[in-house]
């Protein structure tokens, strides 16, 4: 049994649906389970609409959910008969009335909570698995639906469920199972879910289906999990920023978990921590190459220096300076503590004599965090910071990549610096803007020049 998780790129239309479903066709004797995410584009479109609606923008949003209704149930008129298409559009289309009626509710409230905002963004998942189910039985493949709120148990922390994994375990085993023992292929949208108790609609956070994919790879012990996406697998840096990035063939699952945590979007972070749980390898495949060899992330990948490059901007420094305290016992705990509290989780640290330093991503409960810091320290915080990446399994091997990359690094002002106590991870914060600069000099030193690793 596989899972294949196809991205937003992969079913962005009628063509694309359709070169998922030979995709399917040619794993059959594998068993597939497809996660599917939204049509590409969606759920930036869906978040829109709610944010639009809470402020009273009620035309413009609703003119939004008839372009997206209009792109739906044009892709479904593409794939199917008419009679078939009708029934589908009908479906699909009672899901944009209630997104409608949604707007309409926002717009009254005005206020915008995180709850509404799962309810609105899942809905991009909910069609597109929709379409694609009857896509596929339009082709011949024994599709059959499975709404992922069934299957996908969270906790009730909106916008960033955190997954059950025994309550996700039962359900699969129970939901998914006999369906491909009877032969069929389960098809369920990925991204979200529901609290576990109430049953309400969670999401696991932007980029999330791939962690669903994981999710339910592990739950059924799957053989394999494929990523199917819109690059040729996991590269030496993202090719959007980095001209001649490279195909990696095998990486390991620590370095592919480093990559996708400091900005590596081709997987969301969690993907991998499911699949290693159950030693379940990940392929990263493109689906408009689909005899291409990809990526396959496993435990045993080859010992390199450097593997990739990887960065994000939109980067927070925080920084706690408290020359009494710092070396006192259960300092850091307590610091650490704050962070926990405020359910803000900390990519780089680095700490001095006087101060600790560190990068936050999601600066939701900014304020309140540094209200509690104050306590321990002077806090500074430092807006559009980026971090760049340098991850490879044996980059402490031999030292000499340290120097090369701050080398290469050159004159770009580096803000912060760690190698990860694993050391396979070396980490330089630096201005936002300078991320993909900085991406390219570094790719530029380890991949392309003369005497590139
Ligand atoms: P999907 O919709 O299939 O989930 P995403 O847009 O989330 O696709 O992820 C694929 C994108 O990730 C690629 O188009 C690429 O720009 C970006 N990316 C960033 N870093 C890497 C990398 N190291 N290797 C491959 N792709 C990367
Ligand atoms: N559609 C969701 C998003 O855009 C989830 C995903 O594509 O993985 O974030
Ligand atoms: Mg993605």
């Amino acid at each position: 049994m596989i899972v294949c998780k196809f991205g937003g790129t992969s079913v962005g239309d009628a063509e694309s649906i359709a070169r998922t479903a030979t995709i399917i066709a040619s794993r059959r004797d594998r068993q597939p389970v497809v996660v599917v995410s939204a049509l590409g584009g969606t759920t930036n479109q869906l978040l829109q609409v709610a944010e639009q609606s809470a402020k009273g923008q009620l035309i413009g949003a609703l003119r939004a959910v008839e372009g997206l209704r209009d792109r739906h149930l044009t892709q479904a008129r593409l794939l199917l008969d008419p009679a078939e298409a009708d029934e589908v559009s009908a479906e699909l289309s009672a899901m944009f009335d209630e997104l409608a009626a949604l707007a309409e509710a926002l717009k009254t409230l005005g206020d915008l909570t995180p709850r509404s905002l799962d309810t609105i963004a899942a809905l991009g998942e909910q069609l597109s698995s929709v379409l694609v189910v009857a896509a596929f039985r339009k082709l011949g493949l024994p599709a059959e639906h499975v709404d992922a709120r069934e299957v996908m148990i969270t906790d009730g922390n909106f916008t960033r469920a955190e997954p059950q994994a025994e309550a996700i375990a039962e359900a699969a085993q129970r939901v998914v199972m006999p369906l491909i023992r009877a032969g069929r292929i389960p098809v369920m949208g990925g991204f979200f879910g529901a609290a576990q108790g109430t049953g309400i609609t969670t999401t696991l956070g932007r980029g999330g289906s791939d962690y669903s994919a994981s999710l339910v790879g592990a739950a059924l012990q799957a053989d394999a999990i494929e990523i199917w996406t819109d690059v040729d697998g996991m590269l030496t840096a993202d090719p959007r920023v980095v001209e001649g990035a490279r195909l990696i063939e095998r990486i390991g699952f620590e370095e592919a978990s480093e990559l996708a945590s400091f900005g590596a979007k081709v997987l969301h972070p969690n993907t991998i921590a499911p699949a290693v749980m159950r030693g379940i390898p990940v392929w990263v495949l493109n689906s408009r190459k689909p005899d291409g060899t990809g990526t396959l992330i496993t435990f045993d990948a080859p010992r390199r220096s450097v593997t990739a490059i990887a960065g994000k901007s939109g980067v927070t420094l925080v920084k706690v300076r408290s020359p009494r305290m710092l070396l006192t016992e259960g300092f850091m705990r307590m610091l650490f503590d704050v962070f926990g509290r405020h359910h803000t989780s900390v990519d780089v640290v680095a700490t001095s004599e006087v101060s600790v330093s560190v990068t936050i991503d999601d600066v939701a409960s900014l304020e309140a965090l540094v209200v509690d810091l104050r306590d321990l320290g002077d806090v500074t915080i430092e807006r559009n910071r980026g971090i760049v990446s340098v991850v490879g399994s044996g980059l402490s091997d031999g030292g000499s990549a340290m120097a090369r990359a701050l080398g290469a690094i050159g004159d770009i002002r580096v803000h912060m610096l760690s190698l990860s106590a694993s050391g396979i991870n070396l980490t330089i914060v630096v201005d936002g803007e300078q991320v993909s600069p900085a991406m390219r000099r570094l790719h530029d030193e380890f991949f392309t020049s003369a005497t590139a690793a």
